[in-house]
């Protein structure tokens, strides 16, 4: 077994826990080393530059928040922030021993609380451990800004150290950046949760218990099915039980009104930015850029995420004599949460901000005339309303044929003349239909945004169809071909990215692809790579496919020991995946193009690996070779990829 990959290791200042109430509070210099399960510290020798004793760990499954605290008021010296100026390298400023930088780190036994000697530094932990964390259980919706501090907490005075978080998150969800498409995307309604029906119903609005939370609708929804509640884009719901990560969620309007809202259609921050239209959340500077080129209006404007993490960007396109030119804002923030882009005017909100500079300049190259954004449509819902995983064939409409797959026909066509969707029509004897229709309605819950959305099936008649979320841009091996001269680097990196967060989702459910390529991707509209046939590969009744001996199966896309002993694991599919990432780079070439199937498999065991792509830097190539580690256990996981990913996405 190879050791755990080391994903970050820093000197910081790590304050006492103080199991005992009497002994002061002390702050020690360790050495804390990240790994994919765990965050262990240890002493620091300094002289021999060495790693000391071992003094603890935090299991990472236990962790439900992971947040900056306020600095303290009058910290002592060796926590006080440096002059800009006498800022050497991270490395030189932990000597020195200044660490005025903390963030906590919350577990069932409280905070850690680490002290971090720059902000870039505690910015990467602290977005690594989000990524890491983001599918734990028990994630805090609210947190503590501010120290527990002589007995209590100093944000709002509750003395438990486990005492509930007075402070609503930002991102509730841990849904970090990457976690949207960049350029948002069509959301149809999340899965019919089948144990949702067996649930008493909700309490009458008078008893409504004081611990509901209250969300903002992201997109406008109609209702599917009869169960279902309408959404209207920046309204308030309230959701009725804690339902929170399920696909459908109950909730309450300002009116009264109950039913199913898609969990994926709302969000519980208080001022979602999303419901702007000149907010574009994972837009980069690049894509900004082409945008508003592409639209060459003086004052066309973008917000959006900056590269630093919690911070927005204004691009602002202006012209001159003809000559069109951007420039990008920073949002700035004064300590006491105002927000700037000129210094004198300051708002209390973004949006306050932007409505100022739509009619001021105020030193800005342009006043902001017009949002430009990407076409903004709602993301997929799991399955078509709330329960209804039964499709009636007759609510179908058969529009043109898509393609022909292991499985027969695949058709595109719309559900009652509205919804579009992607029908698989399971040509008899291709599939072993029980055992799929029982395991559907468990893959109906799998619901994520890079995941081609399972909608339902119809089983009461020959053929069964498997109905899909459709996407029309096709499948991602005939797109890698056709859109190539004008495919960059970045959106290349950007595909990869969107695969890997569907399998890190995947991993996280314990819930293998077993044929994750190219091939069984799909493109969306806007350019979204999305995952497909998740898990089908088990249902097929095919020998030359599913025997690693037959001429189907998937070779190429295999590490050693799925070819040789049949064992599928995550593992197995981080293998395919850097497969797909060299199909990606390469722009769909068959991987060994030139040896046969026998060949690939002598020369995977000699050692042998695809080549570098052209387009494919160092960086990326080490993490597709990463990939291919003979034993499944040095290979990364998917959640630690996917930060590696995005840390050479910001890069860029
Ligand atoms: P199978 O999984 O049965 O082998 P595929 O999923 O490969 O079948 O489907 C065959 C072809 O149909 C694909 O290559 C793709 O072009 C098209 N297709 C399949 N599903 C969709 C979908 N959801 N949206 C758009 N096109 C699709
Ligand atoms: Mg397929």
């Amino acid at each position: 077994m190879g050791s755990p990959v080391c994903i970050l290791e820093s000197i910081f200042l790590k304050r006492s826990q103080q199991k005992r109430k009497t002994s002061p509070l002390n702050y020690k210099k360790r050495l804390f080393v990240l790994t994919e399960s765990k965050i262990t510290y240890y002493e620091y020798d300094f002289e021999k530059g060495r790693r000391g004793s071992k003094k603890g760990s935090v299991d990472l499954e236990k962790v439900v928040c992971v947040e900056c605290v306020e600095p303290e008021e009058n910290p002592p010296p060796e926590r006080q922030i440096l002059q800009k100026e006498e800022f050497a390298d991270t490395e030189q400023i932990s000597i020195i021993g200044r660490f005025p930088y903390p963030f906590q780190i919350v577990y069932d036994e409280g905070p850690l609380y680490v002290f971090s000697p720059t902000e870039e530094l505690r910015r990467r932990w602290i977005n690594q451990l989000k990524l890491i964390v983001r599918f734990n259980s028990d994630l805090a919706q609210k947190f503590h800004p501010q120290f527990h501090q002589d007995g209590q907490y100093l944000c709002c005075a509750q003395t438990a150290k486990n005492a509930l978080g007075c402070q609503v998150l930002r991102n509730a969800n841990g849904i970090l950046k990457s976690e949207h498409s960049r350029r948002s995307q069509k959301p149809l309604p999340p899965a019919p949760a089948e144990v949702k029906s067996t649930k008493p119903l909700p309490p009458p609005p008078s008893t409504t218990p004081s611990t509901c939370c209250k969300v903002v609708a992201l997109y406008d929804f109609t209702p599917i099915s009869a169960q279902d509640l309408p959404l209207c884009k920046g309204e308030e719901y309230l959701l009725l039980d804690e339902g929170s990560g399920q696909p459908w969620l109950r909730a309450r309007n300002k009116n009264g009104q109950e039913g199913y809202i898609p969990g994926n259609y709302v969000t519980e921050a208080q001022d979602p930015l999303e419901i702007y239209e000149w907010y574009s959340k994972n837009m980069t500077r690049s894509q900004a850029e082409d945008l508003l080129r592409a639209e060459d209006k003086e004052g066309g404007f973008i917000v959006r995420d900056s590269s630093k993490a919690g911070k927005y960007t204004v691009s602002v396109y202006a012209k001159s004599s003809g000559e069109g030119f951007i420039r990008h804002y920073v949002v700035c923030e004064t300590p006491g949460h105002q927000y700037y882009l000129a210094e004198k005017h300051v708002f209390s909100s973004i949006p306050e901000l932007i409505t100022y500079h739509q009619y001021n300049a105020a030193g800005l190259i342009s006043r902001l005339k017009y949002p430009v954004c990407s076409v903004k449509c709602a993301p997929s819902t799991a399955g078509l309303g709330y329960g209804s995983w039964e499709i009636d064939p007759k609510d179908l409409t058969f529009l043109k044929e898509l393609g022909n797959g292991q499985f027969g026909v695949v058709k595109y066509g719309k559900w009652r003349g509205q919804y579009e969707v992607a029908i698989k029509m399971v040509k008899e004897g291709s599939m072993s239909e029980d055992e799929f229709i029982n395991e559907a309605k468990c893959m109906m819950k799998l619901s994520h945004q890079n995941l081609v959305q399972l909608y339902g099936v119809c089983t009461k008649q020959r053929p069964i169809f498997i109905i899909t979320e459709y996407l029309s841009n096709g499948c991602l091996l005939s797109y890698l071909k056709e859109f190539r001269p004008r495919l960059n680097q970045a959106d290349l990196l950007s595909m990869c990215s969107d695969v890997c967060s569907a399998m890190s989702y995947l991993e996280s459910k314990q819930f293998l692809h077993r044929d994750l390529a190219a091939r069984n991707c799909l493109v969306a509209e806007d350019g979204t790579v999305k995952v497909s046939d998740f898990g089908l590969s088990r249902y097929v009744l095919d020998d030359e496919y599913t025997s690693s001996l037959g001429s189907k199966f998937p070779v190429r896309w295999s590490p050693a020991e799925v070819l040789l002993y049949s064992k599928f694991s995550s593992k197995s599919d981080v293998w395919s995946f850097g497969v797909l990432m060299w199909e990606v780079f390469t722009f769909g070439k068959m991987p060994y193009e030139r040896f046969n199937n026998s060949e690939i498999v002598e020369q995977i065991m000699k050692g042998v690996r695809l080549y570098r792509p052209q387009l494919a830097t160092e960086r990326v190539y080490s993490l597709m070779l990463s990939c291919w580690e003979e034993k499944p256990d040095d290979r990364p996981a998917f959640r630690v990829l996917q930060g590696a990913i995005l840390e050479i996405m910001e890069d860029m």
